[in-house]
């Protein structure tokens, strides 16, 4: 193993130091330079600690904006920024065989508004459950173009219900590439394999 890979091994296997309550733990890893891949004025990305493919990344802007529900129009720019500085990323030699989604979930767990940056070959091991699946392969997923259009469109970002986003956690299982449907998560992580290039 050379020492680039042994190094960049030692660093994904890292977890974020954590104190306080789970839900600011974003705001520390922004913090963390061994999870900060880039910054400017306006946002820090991060590393995903629990990453839900083999990369995922965090675009965060450093104004303290708590979700989705929090983002008005004079945003806009801001937004527009962050699907930028993604798109920068996604374009890095070390990412070019890959293809990428980019977007939020309806309903965020963690606080600071985020941008999820992900390789859609969703091979990870810390992809387990079902919500993990659904969260990233349903319409809870909506990609930057779409929330950016809406605050065009809205002055706000129009986002499902509460009992829609349950649904959306409830949906039958299925293969973002095909028409599998498989039984359970084993099932489909298995399947996924297939997928994979080569
Ligand atoms: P969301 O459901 O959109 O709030 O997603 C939060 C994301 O943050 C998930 O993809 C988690 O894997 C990731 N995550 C959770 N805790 C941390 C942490 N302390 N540092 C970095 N990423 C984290
Ligand atoms: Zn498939």
């Amino acid at each position: 193993m050379s020492k680039r890979k042994h190094e960049e091994t030692a660093v994904s296997t890292k977890k974020p130091k954590t104190s306080g309550h789970w839900a600011k733990g974003l705001l520390q890893t922004m913090k963390d330079p061994e999870f900060v891949v880039n910054s400017d004025d306006s946002v820090t990305i991060i590393r995903d600690a629990y990453p839900k493919a083999e990369f995922h990344y965090l675009v965060l802007p450093m104004e303290d904006i708590s979700s989705l529900k929090a983002v008005k129009k004079e945003h806009l720019s801001l937004l527009e920024h962050m699907e930028a500085v993604a798109n920068d990323l996604i374009r890095e030699d070390k990412h070019k065989h890959k293809d990428f989604k980019l977007g939020y979930h309806a309903e965020a767990s963690m606080l600071r508004l985020h941008l999820h940056v992900i390789s859609d070959d969703m091979n990870s091991a810390c992809l387990k459950t079902k919500k993990h699946w659904n969260s990233f392969n349903t319409a809870f997923f909506i990609n930057s173009t779409d929330v950016v259009q809406s605050l065009k469109q809205n002055g706000r970002v129009v986002l499902p219900g509460r009992e829609q986003c349950k649904k959306f956690m409830e949906q039958q299982l299925q293969c973002h590439k095909c028409d599998y449907k498989p039984k359970n998560m084993p099932d489909l992580k298995g399947h996924i394999l297939k997928h994979l290039r080569k």
